[in-house]
């Protein structure tokens, strides 16, 4: 437990950032980079924008946290798993090798873990006992926060996009039906491009435009998103009575066609213990992994 400034680290397939984070949650200062091939040279840019981001907010950090993609396990600190863009980051150690580049104690999480963290820290969810978090991006992540902490299983506890049940479509992962082939940007943008014959690869932000102009089938695949999204609040209900879940990600931007959607699957279909289960849509933006890494540092 520190009182002063730590490091986040949020580590993407397209970028890495570092940000040096107050108690309070604000960012003092914060360095980007494109993300480069293989795992050495990840960390290697990941210690560089520690340093950076340091050096211009004039503070030094107790410690540095890190939300990355992929599967990290919480014990060992070692990648476990990540999709095939991440050439080489597969059996990296991404704790030690951090902690021996920057001199400092490193934590190490998910992604989404630490997005949610940030939201349960300083965000939509914060103060609440219990959540869920779900991240709709290229790809669907999801997170656990219990009892007041992140619950974090083997390294993948309540990673729902991979959960089957939704429809026959084959996922990224190889398998089929997974929440993920309905609610993932990129699942948006397959099946916009499905319906609409010669449409050209239309992207998810043209798709959301589109809706909101009254293209029936751009409102038609934001509304199954968010009715599998809806799904999968009541899994998550059901099996956890979490009273929370937020939702975040690029897709989410879209937040006004999903949120009907959401919020109509929850009330075909109440969880059976009577509670009440809030949706909210994340409030830190692209602030949360890297806010939520900072807090797991401490
Ligand atoms: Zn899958």
């Amino acid at each position: 437990m520190t009182g002063g400034p730590t490091a986040g680290v949020d580590i993407g397939g397209t970028k890495i950032r570092a940000a040096v984070v107050t108690a309070d949650g604000a960012v003092l200062a914060s360095a980007t980079a494109p993300t480069p091939s293989g795992g050495a040279a990840m960390l290697d840019v990941a210690a560089e924008l520690v340093e950076r981001a340091t050096a211009t907010a004039r503070v030094r950090v107790a410690a540095v946290g890190v939300g990355a993609a992929g599967v990290v396990d919480p014990v060992t600190g070692e990648v476990l798993a990540a999709s095939d863009s991440f050439v080489g980051w597969v059996g990296t150690d991404l704790r030690g090798g951090l902690a021996a580049r920057t001199g400092l104690p490193v934590t190490v999480a998910n992604d989404v873990d630490a997005f949610l963290v940030g939201e349960a820290t300083w965000g939509a969810v914060r103060g609440v006992r219990s959540a869920a978090g779900i991240a709709l991006g290229t790809g669907v992540g999801g997170a656990l926060w219990l009892d007041g902490a992140l619950y974090r299983g083997a390294g993948a506890a309540g990673e729902i996009g991979h959960m089957p049940g939704f429809g026959d479509a084959r996922c990224t992962c190889g398998q089929r039906g997974h929440l993920e082939t309905l609610a993932s940007g990129r699942s948006v943008e397959r099946r916009y491009g499905e319906a609409v014959v010669a449409g050209g690869v239309v992207g998810a932000a043209e798709i959301e435009a589109r809706a909101r102009a009254g293209d029936a089938d751009a409102a038609r695949v934001l509304a199954d998103a968010g009715r599998a999204v809806g799904s999968a609040v009541l899994v998550l209900a059901a099996l956890l009575d979490v009273g929370h879940v937020v939702v975040g990600g690029g897709l989410a931007h879209a937040w006004d066609l999903l949120e009907p959607a959401i919020r109509a699957r929850l009330v075909d279909e109440p969880p059976v213990s009577g509670h009440p289960v809030e949706v909210r849509r994340a409030v830190l933006g692209g602030d949360a992994t890297v806010v939520g890494a900072a807090a797991l540092a401490r």
